[in-house]
């Protein structure tokens, strides 16, 4: 069995994927130059996974903004599917931001999973509702989410799960590998390249997808408060990264290396076409409709 250091160290403690077998997957890169454990179908257990968090009783939050039509396009698909494959069997706090609340599906969940609704502001332009997520999770980690749940996953709502997306998924801090970008070589991968911006690399060790982040409630506040911090710089002086708080979110995981990674199989875009690397998929991505949804 190969080793992950990363993986036996205090720093993954909370790791839940049970004794990590990378050589289960040779073809694909399952452990950081920093030790941390790439997670790929076939390399954890998920049973083990799910045991070990039952024992800890964990609570885990899952958030997901849902502002203007995202909200009647995408959201109950998600959730409904989230009911069928996300963390089944532990406590969930789903932690919906809207600025309808009234307008959210009545999803039925199942037993110890809980549905909060948050009312955020609608902002005017698209980019600056994917940026106004940062805020709004800060202050929502800093009161009562932050004293439900142990570990949250951040999530976009264009997308539905597809697969168990269980304990596995969970440590200290967690990154999401970008579908279109894991096989690119590093001198093309989107980065702000901007030196004048906050969120400016010269160079990575991976791109990170937005869509799915998370980690402890401590580390996911760092997160936040990083990303704010580089957008009210960037914004005072005129300028907007290239990819908002995604470019931020990379500056953050490059500084501050994530303990987990996962595959992309954890975030799938189906227009991508079969790869034969991509055995079960636990999250596809909604076809992009943005001249529907922005307009
Ligand atoms: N979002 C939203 N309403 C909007 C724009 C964005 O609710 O008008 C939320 C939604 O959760 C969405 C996320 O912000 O999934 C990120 O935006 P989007 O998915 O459009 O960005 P992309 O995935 O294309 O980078
Ligand atoms: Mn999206």
């Amino acid at each position: 069995m190969g080793v992950c250091p990363l993986a036996r160290t205090p720093l993954l403690r909370d790791n839940f994927s049970g004794p990590l077998d990378p050589g289960a997957r040779p073809e694909v890169l399952t452990c950081t130059s920093w030790g941390a454990p790439i997670i790929w179908d076939g390399t954890f257990d998920p049973d083990v996974a799910q045991q070990e968090a039952v024992q800890r009783n964990l609570t885990v939050g899952l958030t997901v903004f849902a502002v203007g039509r995202y909200l009647e396009k995408y959201l109950e698909r998600f959730l409904e599917t989230a009911e069928q494959h996300f963390m089944v069997g532990q406590r969930v706090v789903y932690y919906v931001f809207t600025e309808r609340p009234a307008a959210v599906p009545r999803v039925p969940l199942g037993p110890g999973r809980r549905l909060r609704v948050e009312r955020v502001a609608r902002e005017r332009r698209w980019q600056d509702v994917s940026m106004a997520r940062m805020r709004a999770l800060q202050a929502a980690l800093g009161g009562r989410l932050g004293r439900e749940a142990r570990f949250v996953l951040c999530m976009d709502v264009d997308q539905h799960f597809s697969g168990a997306f269980g304990p596995e998924a969970l440590a200290e801090s967690v990154a999401q590998l970008h579908a279109w970008h894991y096989r690119w070589p590093q001198r093309r991968l989107p980065f702000e390249r901007d030196a004048r911006s906050a969120a400016a690399l010269a160079r990575g060790d991976f791109y990170y997808h937005a869509a799915v982040f998370g980690g402890s409630v401590a580390a996911l506040r760092r997160l936040r408060a990083h990303c704010a911090r580089g957008l009210r710089r960037d914004r005072a002086r005129g300028l907007e990264a290239r990819w908002h708080d995604e470019s931020h979110l990379n500056k953050f995981f490059w500084l501050h290396k994530p303990a987990k990674l996962l595959s992309p199989e954890f975030c799938w875009s189906p227009e991508i076409g079969r790869r034969a690397e991509i055995r079960r998929p636990r999250l596809l991505w909604a076809p992009k409709e943005y001249a529907l949804l922005r307009s």
